[in-house]
């Protein structure tokens, strides 16, 4: 195992939720939940994701190395790498090849930044991972158990659409960018039901913490 990895659960007995889902399925919703409700500490992998490209750093000045003026934020100078986030979602989504490129360069990053994180964490009886894409990076083994947010596909691309204020069109391009619900359910240990209104989390997510 190499030194960015975080490592499985180790001999502290830690528990460690991975929470996952689809995009706009709700991972966000139940993470808030965790952390307020039951004041467990959070790893955000796509916060993570973000300080990994954030203005002036390596990750901004690779992507713009390779991608050009046309992912530099409208008013900046290249030479300050502030990246038009909008404008690189355009390219990854509708690009495989250039995705996989992009991940290659970002998910390293995420992980040296959670092993940093869960060192800090080392005492911390139940830690969580909010990972969009841990089945799809084969992050499960780093976790004690999975947790899916669940919900239809017709009502994650209409959450999406309106939380992102996205057409059709790119809404579904991010969607099948990552495996569909129906495949990551069956490898999920907790499936929480979001199909339903908001407020019948709260009661899933304490059953689900409760009964380990
Ligand atoms: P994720 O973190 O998985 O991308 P979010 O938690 O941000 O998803 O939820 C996506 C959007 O859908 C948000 O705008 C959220 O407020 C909304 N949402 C979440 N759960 C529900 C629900 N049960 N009913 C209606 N809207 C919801």
């Amino acid at each position: 195992m190499g030194i960015d990895q975080p490592g499985p659960p180790d001999a502290s007995h830690q528990r460690r939720i991975g929470l996952t889902g689809g995009i706009a399925s709700g991972k966000s919703s139940v993470a808030r939940l965790l952390q307020q409700d039951h004041g467990l500490p959070l790893l955000d992998a796509d916060v993570e994701a973000r300080q990994a490209l954030a203005p002036g750093s390596p990750g901004a000045r690779a992507v713009i190395d390779r991608f050009g003026p046309a992912v530099v934020a409208p008013g900046s100078a290249p030479a300050a790498a502030v990246l038009n986030r909008a404008a690189l979602g355009q390219i990854v989504f509708h690009d495989a090849r250039q995705r996989a490129w992009l991940e290659q360069l970002v998910h390293p990053i995420v992980r040296t930044r959670f092993a940093q994180q869960l060192q800090g964490l080392a005492t911390a009886p139940v830690v969580v991972l909010v990972v969009p894409l841990l089945f799809e990076a084969g992050l499960q083994d780093q976790c004690s158990e999975v947790w899916l947010v669940d919900c239809d596909e017709q009502q994650q691309l209409a959450r999406l659409m309106a939380r992102d204020g996205l057409g059709d069109g790119d809404a579904r391009a991010r969607i099948t960018a990552q495996w569909p619900l129906a495949r990551k359910r069956p490898l999920a240990q907790v499936l929480i039901d979001n199909r339903g209104q908001p407020e019948a989390l709260r009661d899933q997510v304490a059953r689900a913490l409760g009964g380990g």
